[in-house]
């Protein structure tokens, strides 16, 4: 989608221009939120320029997310594959915007191999999309935003688990390089 979509799609303030950030097009309108995304996205540049580039390839858009969606934020991949271009949505109102802006972008550039080496510790889409996500939220350095908002992911690394049918419970635990191991 180019600016002048956007621009004509969503009616702006006068003031507000829809630039981009790093690269990436942003229609977040909140001045403090669009410090916090170009905040983020330089950490990741300058801990993982590789992160960064896949980052700025499969982001083609951060957009507010409405404020009567339950989650603070979220990844849309247009194709549920790891390659297609998809939207970053932040809420406006998110109080823990650095941790969660640094989660969903660590979605976007989770890698196909790395997702599906963790499927095979734990078989379970939702959690292992998850545990990459985060992965890369701590490899930028964003770890201690995120233990601090434990509604953003709930198993950090050392934490521990039981899952299964009655019977056959079993204990597992969470790596430090976010891998599931049975205890
Ligand atoms: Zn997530």
């Amino acid at each position: 989608m180019n600016e002048h979509q956007i621009s004509t799609k969503h009616k702006k303030p006068s003031g507000f221009e829809n630039t981009k950030i790093y690269g990436i097009g942003c229609s977040v309108e909140s001045a403090r939120l669009r410090r916090v995304i170009r905040l983020v996205l330089k950490q990741i540049r300058r801990r993982a320029p590789e992160d960064f580039k896949r980052i700025r390839s499969r982001v083609n858009e951060i957009a507010p997310l409405s404020d009567d969606s339950a989650a603070v934020g979220r990844f849309e991949g247009s194709g549920g594959d790891f390659e297609t271009q998809g939207i970053v949505r932040i809420s406006e109102s998110d109080i823990s915007s650095i941790a969660t802006l640094a989660h969903e972008f660590g979605h976007a550039c989770t890698r196909q191999e790395e997702y599906h080496r963790r499927m095979m510790d734990y078989d379970d889409k939702q959690l292992i999309s998850e545990l990459c996500a985060t992965f890369y939220a701590y490899k930028w350095g964003f770890g201690r935003l995120v233990r601090r908002h434990p509604g953003i992911f709930e198993y950090p690394p050392g934490s521990t688990f039981e899952m299964g049918p009655s019977g056959d419970v079993r204990r597992y635990r969470v790596t430090r390089g976010f891998r599931i191991h049975e205890m």
